[in-house]
């Protein structure tokens, strides 16, 4: 299997306030990587400085053999990675099917394909997002990275706050898009969901990597010392 991604040593910072002490983490082509930790301990921060959201202060960061922290950031965007951020960003105004349209770039990716995987976003098509529930706004914003046909999707929390059906729905949904062969860093609090799908686990303490290896050799032991669960 071929790296997609690669982060080496990486350090960030808000201002003066250092966030990201040394970073190392790898997604393969088709792995499901879940990138963990306690509160606060860099994941957001992370994902942030692979998007190019803010930069980096120091290492490498190394995207489909490109080295990304030496593009502009405007070309790092199209390169194709996928950001479901933190907080289901949709706009508000448009409706369903305007959300994806602008988000559209060619690629196997188009509204046939996200309304078969979420054949609740097929339903309200003419509906505005704001009008959505906060499952489907998800769904949407998930649909939204995917149609820019991303190598590689990363999702921040995308069951944060939403009823146990909904969540069970997208669960459903990530497996999907695992076996269809899409590359994924995911953030999430849930151990059991995550145990179920990713094929590797990177965890985080205090902005620095402090364990990775395969998700099926994080032991209660590792998530009671680095997870708190
Ligand atoms: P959570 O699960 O709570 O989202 P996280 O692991 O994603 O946590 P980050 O949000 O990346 O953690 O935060 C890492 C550190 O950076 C924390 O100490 C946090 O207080 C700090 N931080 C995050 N955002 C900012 C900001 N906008 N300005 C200053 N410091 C910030």
């Amino acid at each position: 299997m071929s790296r997609l991604l690669e982060l080496e040593a990486v350090t960030a910072a808000y201002g003066p306030v250092q966030a990201l002490f040394g970073v190392g983490l790898g997604v393969d082509e088709a792995e499901v990587v879940a990138l963990m930790g306690r509160n606060g301990m860099g994941k957001t921060t992370t994902v942030r400085t692979i998007c190019r959201m803010m930069p980096a202060t120091g290492g490498r960061i190394v995207f489909a053999g490109v080295d990304l922290l030496r593009l502009p950031s405007h070309r790092a965007a199209q390169l194709g990675i996928g950001l479901v951020p933190e907080g289901r960003r949709t706009f508000a105004p448009l409706t369903v099917a305007e959300n994806l349209a602008v988000a559209a770039r060619p690629g196997a990716w188009d509204l046939g394909r996200v309304t078969a995987l979420f054949p609740r976003l097929g339903e309200r098509l003419g509906q505005t997002a704001r009008t959505l529930s906060g499952g489907e706004q998800q769904m949407l914003a998930i649909a939204r990275a995917l149609m820019t046909n991303p190598r590689l999707l990363i999702l921040d929390e995308a069951t944060e706050g939403l009823a146990p059906s909904v969540r069970h729905e997208i669960w459903a949904a990530i497996r999907a898009l695992k076996q269809q062969g899409l590359s994924i860093l995911l953030i999430d609090k849930s151990l059991k969901e995550i145990s179920a799908v990713a094929d590797r686990a990177v965890i985080l303490e205090r902005g620095e990597t402090v364990w990775s290896g395969a998700m099926a050799d994080v032991t209660t032991q590792i998530a009671d010392r680095h997870l708190g669960v």
